[in-house]
């Protein structure tokens, strides 16, 4: 049932069939968060869209009436981007879910934002290609979610993240404006408006087509795991890596309390008695794949591993990426409650920040695995926590800060490919001078000049950073 006498709702069952708009407390609540639901907020109503024209109207509905929009994909979120607005209307893109063409000579794939990620690679394999940015969450979140947080995932070291996976998109102002922005050829004159909007966070306008590009399936592909008796060889031995010449296509990073939490899940025989591990995918022609072998084995032996394997066949490669890809849940078996954060440091400091937050973690007495893209340097800290502890929540909010802003302190930031939201949005007072913060409002205004979209998130206000920075120097 609809609160006929909401104006705003009756205006959007103008635009959209009933079945399309959702009101009333309890029938929007399952819309309430996204993956991280400490944030939650009941929208006014919920419009589920499912072409550009149905979202150009919802855009000149919420500019009409002055109502904050905020955009959701898949929900898989783990920054609060797409919580809702409490005045606001919910413009949910998943039903926009069809994959309009795949050309195979560009090497492309044009795509409504609702299509889900792995979709994509599923729909391309018969080309012999696939869509590099594979995020954990890929079986679920949507690619318009990708690009509005530039999302990374395992692949993302050698092939690069969202924004180098995208050609050309579609954005609907505020205003009902469609714009387009990249094409067919690698350079466009004028503002770079494709790289804009990768990790706008909904916040520039609503994503309503993406052409990504697509890449050769690799003929092979060889998965080393290596064992280190310390956490610092480990993050060392990345560094060496690269600077032996090699990417790899992955290049994972997990801790002893990771280790443990994935061995009792999934049993995918990682070594207990080793204080971290590197998982390592090396791809391509398989001259190029026996050529970095040669190179990483021995460097991995340098850097002090006291065991190196190769996976033996497809299964055992399967099964040692499925204990990487179930760590968080994992995890989750550990502790009551967990808490994965996001940031990310220049790859040689990996070391120095993993024992900078066992020290953090001792002082507020609470346990972080870790487990990482450690190529990328980012990291992905989980605090494990008890919630029903009395000061838990704030413990655990405390350790947050110190490590995010501790990786801003090694020259790193505090995101690495889940995004600000409202999670990080004290953080960015940190990371960004009042004159930075004062630039990407301008950009904010120039296209949401009554900054309706997605409002309060990713970019503070000045008033906000001065608060915060205070707050952080009486903490001490
Ligand atoms: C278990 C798990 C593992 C994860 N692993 C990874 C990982 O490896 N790498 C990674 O990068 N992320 C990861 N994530 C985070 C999340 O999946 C990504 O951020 C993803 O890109 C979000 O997509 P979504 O469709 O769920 O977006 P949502 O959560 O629905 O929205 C995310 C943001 O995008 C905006 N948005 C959504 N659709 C549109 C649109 N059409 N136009 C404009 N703005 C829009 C929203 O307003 C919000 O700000 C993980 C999450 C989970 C739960």
């Amino acid at each position: 049932m609809h609160s006929k006498r909401d104006p705003i709702v009756e205006a959007l069952c103008r635009i959209l069939p009933g079945d399309r708009v959702i009101s009333g407390c309890e029938r929007v609540a399952p819309f309430e968060c996204d993956a991280l639901p400490v944030y939650r907020e009941r929208p006014r109503a919920v419009a589920l869209v499912r072409s550009e024209a149905e979202v150009v109207a919802v855009a000149r509905l919420c500019r009409e009436w002055q109502v904050p929009l905020v955009s959701r994909g898949a929900g898989t979120g783990l920054s609060a981007g797409a919580r809702p607005d409490a005045g606001g209307i919910l413009l949910v893109t998943s039903p926009m879910d069809r994959i309009l063409s795949i050309d195979p000579d560009a090497m492309t794939a044009r795509v409504q934002p609702g299509v889900v990620n792995l979709q994509i690679s599923r729909a391309a394999a018969a080309q012999n290609l696939f869509y590099a940015p594979d995020p954990s969450s890929q079986i679920a979140c949507s690619i318009g979610g990708n690009v509005a947080e530039n999302a990374g995932g395992v692949h993302c070291l050698k092939y690069g993240v969202t924004v180098q996976n995208v050609t050309g998109l579609r954005l609907v102002t505020i205003d009902g404006e469609v714009l387009t922005a990249g094409g067919d050829c690698p350079a466009q004159p004028g503002y770079d408006l494709l790289a804009l909007v990768h990790g706008s966070e909904g916040g520039l306008g609503i994503v309503t087509e993406v052409t990504v590009r697509l890449t050769p399936q690799p003929s092979r592909t060889r998965m080393l795991m290596a064992d280190f008796p310390t956490v610092r060889a480990a993050a060392d031995a990345v560094s060496a890596i690269v600077r032996a010449g090699v990417i790899p296509a992955a290049l994972e990073m997990m801790d002893a309390l990771a280790i443990e939490a994935t061995e009792k899940f999934c049993h995918p025989g990682y070594a207990l008695d080793a204080a971290a591990i590197l998982l390592i995918d090396l791809d391509g022609q398989p001259q190029e794949v026996a050529a970095d072998m040669a190179v990483v084995e021995p460097v991995l032996a340098r850097s002090g591993a006291t065991r190196v394997q190769r996976a033996a066949d497809a299964a055992q490669r399967e099964l040692w990426w499925k204990g990487r890809k179930s760590a968080f849940p994992a995890v989750g078996r550990l502790s009551p409650d967990y808490y994965c954060i996001d940031g990310t440091v220049p790859r040689h400091r990996i070391g120095d920040v993993l024992e900078a937050i066992d020290r953090f973690a001792a002082r507020y007495q609470l346990r972080v695995a870790n487990v990482f893209h450690a190529g990328d340097g980012n990291l992905h800290p989980i605090i494990m926590f008890n919630g029903r502890e009395v000061d838990a929540v704030d413990r655990v909010e405390h350790l947050a800060a110190d490590i995010l802003e501790y990786c801003i302190e090694v020259g790193g930031t505090i995101t690495g490919e889940h995004g600000v939201g409202l999670e990080k949005i004290d953080q960015m007072a940190v990371q960004f001078s009042d004159a930075e913060i004062a630039q990407f409002l301008a950009v904010k205004d120039a296209l949401d000049p009554d900054r309706l979209l997605n409002p309060g998130k990713l970019i503070p206000t000045l008033a906000h950073c001065q608060e915060y920075r205070m707050l952080r120097k009486s903490d001490g």
